[in-house]
């Protein structure tokens, strides 16, 4: 699946967070998004969730405007999220967390029986399947939520600041994961201030400042 930002500008009352931002990703690419903070890197991708209208340009997934959509459900099984702070049910078990979001999809008991023991090895976690996040480390809370947003198998993931609550043991651990579902076949989008993880990716980078795209770098390096 391919992302277009054609043109994308958001402003907050009279404050530009996002000036006339264009660029295509195509499907299966891994993509880093860097910048200062305050440069406009998680509104860019709040825009792409469709959580917030653009106040001009268009975002496009597979030729489809997304914020034409009225049904928004599209987006939602097309893009798996993960977050800096987790956001796992802290009442529900680790099986539990994922099951609920094969739930939401409308997965049958069977599916979810099968998928969740694989999804969590696929992440290494296998022999926590039955703790609660109390239970875990911040790198084992982020290999369930990464198991959650890939569970359901969305074309692309977003992670905005994955590694931002980890040590750089975990921080590799989740990169290399991160570069493992790019293998099997999905676009990952993220965002990082993290240079270690930039350079440990080695892949494409946008560099946001001040709502602009200052630089796009195939070859992978951190520069600011
Ligand atoms: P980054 O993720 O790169 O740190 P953000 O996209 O969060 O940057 O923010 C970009 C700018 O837009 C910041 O100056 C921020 O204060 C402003 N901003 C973000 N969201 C809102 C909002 N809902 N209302 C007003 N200003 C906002």
């Amino acid at each position: 699946m391919s992302i277009v930002f054609d043109d994308v500008s958001k402003k907050y009352n009279d404050y530009v967070a996002l000036n006339q931002v264009s660029f295509n990703i195509d499907p299966n690419e891994f993509v880093s998004i860097v910048g200062p903070s305050g440069a406009g890197k998680t509104t860019l991708l709040r825009m792409l969730l469709a959580e917030d209208k653009p106040t001009s340009g268009k975002i496009f997934l597979n030729s489809i405007d997304i914020h034409a959509l009225s049904n928004k459900d599209i987006i939602r099984r097309t893009i798996g999220v993960v977050f800096q702070d987790f956001r796992l049910l802290p009442q529900k078990n680790v099986y539990e967390n994922i099951a609920f979001a094969m739930e939401a999809a409308g997965r049958t008991d069977e599916e979810i029986e099968s998928d969740v023991p694989h999804v969590l090895d696929l992440v290494d976690l296998g022999n926590k399947i039955w703790n609660f996040p109390n239970e875990l480390s911040g790198g084992e809370k982020q290999r369930v939520a990464i198991a959650r947003a890939i569970v359901n198998q969305p074309d692309i993931i977003i992670a905005d600041e994955p590694t931002g609550n980890l040590d750089p043991v975990n921080t590799y651990d989740i990169v290399q994961i991160f570069k493992k579902i790019n293998d099997l076949g999905t676009t990952v989008v993220l965002t990082t201030h993290n240079k270690g993880v930039i350079d440990s990716i080695g892949r494409r980078v946008i560099t946001v400042q001040n709502g602009c795209i200052v630089r796009d770098d195939l070859t992978g390096k951190y520069i600011l």
